[in-house]
């Protein structure tokens, strides 16, 4: 049986496929979507769609960014040899907003899980084979998270750079293990990146 309208059913269900919204959070978003009023539904909405059509992967890191190269890729007064390997654009931000790393970027979009039938070509893994090819990389230092997706992906790129001669680094464990990079505070992944390990 139907309770509601078939247009608030729609919205349920689109909202219900958002990751950690279940059906009751949908409902509830659901109708409090339905009381605000219109004009901040469409800045919603406008916000939702302009951030979909003009968000775009960096070419040459592909973080998310709205111009063709990102802010750091374009930004001569990093330092271009040194790249750092993420899962996310969050992972980078976090470690942005420590301010203290000069290096560029480099984000996989994910990580290899054997479990969840991710291999290393469902991720940016190719790419940054690519730059390592074509650009002047002197060290290149991974950061993916201490999960074990993390630590396979980590492993299975050192394996690929290594034989290239150019340095590989890990950073330092300590950054809880399972920890998102994203939840951990700046002091601690200052710590992991000053005490990185050469693999
Ligand atoms: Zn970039």
């Amino acid at each position: 049986m139907e309770y509601y309208s078939s247009h608030i059913n729609k919205l349920i269900e689109q909202l219900a496929h958002l990751p950690g919204i279940g059906a009751k959070s949908a409902q509830r978003l659901a109708f409090h979507l339905l009381n605000m009023p219109k004009d901040q539904v469409e800045q919603l909405t406008g916000a939702i769609i302009g951030a979909r059509e003009n968000v775009r992967y960096c070419k040459n890191c592909f973080t998310l960014t709205d111009q063709e190269l990102c802010p750091i890729c374009s930004n001569e007064k990093r330092d271009h040899q040194t790249i750092m390997v993420v899962e996310n654009t969050r992972d980078l931000a976090a470690y942005e907003k420590t301010g203290k790393y000069e290096g560029v970027y480099h984000v996989l979009h994910g990580a290899i899980s054997p479990m969840l039938g991710i291999g290393p070509d469902d991720i940016r893994l190719k790419e940054l084979m690519m730059r390592l090819q074509t650009q002047d990389i002197k060290e290149v230092i991974i950061a993916t998270n201490s999960s074990l997706e993390g630590e396979t992906t980590a492993m299975y790129i050192s394996r690929l750079v290594k034989p290239s001669g150019i340095k590989v680094s890990r950073i330092a464990s300590g950054v809880p293990v399972g920890g998102d990079l994203e939840y951990i505070d700046e002091v601690t992944l200052l710590r992991a990146l000053e005490g990185r390990v050469t693999l």
